[in-house]
Formats: structure tokens, C-alpha cells, sequence
């Protein structure tokens, strides 16, 4: 599916498959702890590791979603564009700077 007409120089497509691999990466890691289910006394551990892992899933999947829908980079709250160094640093950002200065997360 296109990126749509606003990816003029293939920034969101770089973001795009820099997602993908995350994606793969979270999905190989949830995986893994699902699979381990070894120690009991570790069990708490392992239940925050996951849930830990299924949040950061979530959010790729979101941020893929967006990225198809041609939404990827606007602000969630505001729908302005959030900065590239920010989306670069934190792929799956869902809201911009000042939003998340009023806000909170
Ligand atoms: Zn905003």
C-alpha cells in the first residue's frame, strides 16, 4: 500500500520499514517470554515482561496503522506535524511536543 502523496522525499517510507522491523523484533520478543515459562518464583517478573512487551507491540501496530492510513507524524491531539528528530527518536510517537508539555503522556 502507497505512503500517499505527502512523502515527497521517503521519510515516512524509511519510518515505515524502520517499524516493520521493530514489529518483527517485539513480536520475536514476546514470543520468547511466552515460550519461557521456566521459573515460578520468577513468574511476576515474567508477567510484567510481557505485558511490558505486548504495550510495545500495541504501539508499533498503531503506528503502522498510521503510517498506512497517511496520518503517520500528525499529532494525535493537536494534528500537527510532530518533529522528524522526535518521530526518529521514538518511532511510534502518537503526540507532539507541546502536547505532551500541557498533557502529559
Ligand atoms: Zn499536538
Amino acid at each position: 500500500m502507497s505512503t500517499g502523496a505527502r512523502d515527497t522525499d521517503g521519510w515516512i517510507e524509511k519510518m515505515r520499514v524502520r517499524l516493520t522491523e521493530d514489529y518483527e523484533a517485539q513480536d520475536a520478543h514476546l514470543r520468547h517470554l511466552l515460550a519461557d515459562t521456566s521459573d515460578p518464583e520468577e513468574a511476576h517478573t515474567h508477567d510484567a515482561l510481557v505485558a511490558a512487551a505486548r504495550q510495545s507491540l500495541e504501539q508499533v501496530t498503531a503506528a503502522l496503522a498510521r503510517v498506512e492510513a497517511g496520518t503517520y507524524g500528525d499529532c494525535e491531539r493537536c494534528g500537527n506535524p510532530i518533529l522528524r528528530e522526535r518521530l526518529e527518536a521514538l518511532p511510534h510517537a502518537r503526540y507532539c511536543v507541546p502536547c505532551l508539555e500541557r498533557h502529559g503522556n
